[in-house]
């Protein structure tokens, strides 16, 4: 089985979306007024933070001027404000403000990728390119045996996670309709209940229009706390 560092150095030489790979160096090398003097990082962005994570965040793709800039998931743009805020305000996060990969922010008891690790144009990749890096997702779950909660981001998020849980034998029960806080739990032989816990992405078009609140995201990683620890309880109980 891989390790997180050996996933995490095949992401970012990965080729196999060439359309990808080409529209993510075009945005660095035109870039946005706002950051004409940084360097865009214009790779795949691989997933990031506490290899003993009970609480995996799992998002859609990097933004073309935020993660695709940075070289971070989440970091660089309004999306990603709005998240390591609220993972600082719950203790997941060591501050509030991300900016760079290399600004010392520390990840405790939480592990953020994406479905898709390269930006795809007007966020929206192909059904054919979430195929092609869905493997990262397998093998990163597979090298992060202390998880027991999902957070996923979103509906695509919601729905990338649902095919993995078919590959690893399906949901206790009825997988919930995507919803803000909706949860479904998934039975790991090594690990007793994964509950997936769903959250609205904080993109700026729901952080907005009030569609996605600060209580709202906070609600999302009080709720991921409270079932990490269950799940720590139930297997020393
Ligand atoms: S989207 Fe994923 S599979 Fe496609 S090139 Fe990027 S890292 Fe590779």
């Amino acid at each position: 089985m891989p390790s997180l560092e050996a996933i995490e150095k095949r992401v970012v030489a990965c080729r196999r979306c060439p359309e990808l790979r080409a529209y993510c160096a075009q945005v660095g090398r035109v870039k946005k007024r706002a950051f004409r003097d940084h360097e865009y990082w214009a790779k795949p962005v691989p997933g990031w933070g506490d290899p003993n994570a009970r609480v995996v965040l799992v998002g859609l793709a990097p933004g073309a001027h935020g993660s695709n800039r940075t070289g971070r998931v989440f970091t660089g743009d309004g999306s990603g404000e709005w998240l390591y805020r609220a993972l600082y305000r719950a203790g997941f996060a060591s501050a509030a403000v991300a900016t760079h990969r290399d600004d010392g922010l520390r990840l405790s008891d939480a592990f953020i990728t994406a479905a898709v690790r390269c930006a795809p144009p007007a966020n929206k990749p192909t059904p054919e390119q979430r195929a092609r890096c869905f493997p990262y997702l397998r093998e990163e779950f597979a090298a992060l045996p202390g998880v027991r909660v999902v957070v996923t981001l979103g509906k695509l998020a919601d729905d990338t996670v649902a095919t993995l849980v078919k590959e690893i034998g399906g949901y206790r029960g009825a997988r919930a309709p995507f919803a803000h806080l909706a949860e479904s739990v998934v039975d790991l032989p090594q690990a007793g209940g994964v509950t997936v816990l769903a959250s609205y992405h904080p993109s700026r078009q729901n952080t907005n229009t009030g569609v996605l609140t600060e209580p709202m995201l906070d609600a999302v990683f009080a709720r991921a706390r409270e079932l990490a620890d269950m799940g720590a309880l139930a297997r020393s109980g």
